[in-house]
């Protein structure tokens, strides 16, 4: 049997994907520069097609990313083979993550992985309830389909664990919930997305406020 074509990564260079990589770029250093992806860590993607997504590479100061340290992926997950851009470095190690979100949901446009300490102390404070369950706050209505403060948004918190793959299989059983708009890694820290960049960082900032609340009224409770 003749072997299959080698698979073509899809263009990073045309105007409009240089436009949204651009976006991402932007959102992707301010983030850093309020202390979302401290010391290199967090990961950012926007979905290209149905079958592939621009991510950012490993080890990158994320206030000074810029386009050649973006690369594109396949969503099974897997670098295509000729690196494309990212000067054949590899994918954030958590990419595995991205892809899992993006092949479940046809409408996520844009993945974003943090790590602020807000994030960080909130997933080892519920790490052990194993959830946080945010309710009646009116900020509930920045996430896309609320509509109201009278409701409750449950975010698991899933154990941390370096195998990526056992962590997909953990978040499997929660991706059933219609209304999963991100989860936390305990001692680790956040994963939502959106439809676009823009919406991906309002959730993400709804949820470093809510969190940040969630922490704050423990204390008071004390
Ligand atoms: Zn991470």
């Amino acid at each position: 049997m003749a072997a299959l074509p080698a698979e073509r990564s899809p263009s990073l260079s045309g105007p409009e994907r240089t436009a949204t990589n651009a976006e991402l770029l932007a959102c992707v250093r301010a983030l850093a520069a309020q202390g979302f992806a401290p010391a290199t860590s967090g990961n950012f993607s926007i979905r290209v097609d149905a079958r592939s997504a621009v991510i950012t590479v490993s080890g990158v100061d994320k206030a000074e990313a810029t386009a050649a340290d973006l690369t594109v992926i396949n969503l099974d997950g897997h670098s295509f083979p000729s690196g494309a851009l990212g000067g054949g470095r590899p994918p954030s190690a958590e990419t595995p993550l991205h892809a899992q979100l993006y092949r479940r949901f046809p409408d996520v446009g844009c993945i974003l992985h943090t790590h602020s300490r807000v994030q960080t102390v909130a997933s080892r404070v519920f790490a052990q309830a194993g959830r946080v369950q945010l309710q009646g706050y009116e900020l509930l209505k920045a996430f896309d389909g609320i509509t109201t403060h009278d409701t409750t948004l449950e975010v698991p918190v899933l154990r941390n664990q370096q195998d990526i793959p056992a962590l997909a299989a953990e978040l499997e059983s929660h991706l059933a919930d219609g209304r999963l708009r991100g989860y936390l890694v305990a001692s680790h820290g956040l994963y939502t997305w959106g439809r676009d960049v823009a919406r991906a960082r309002r959730h993400l900032e709804a949820f470093e406020m809510l969190l940040a609340c969630e922490l704050e009224t423990l204390r008071w409770a004390k």
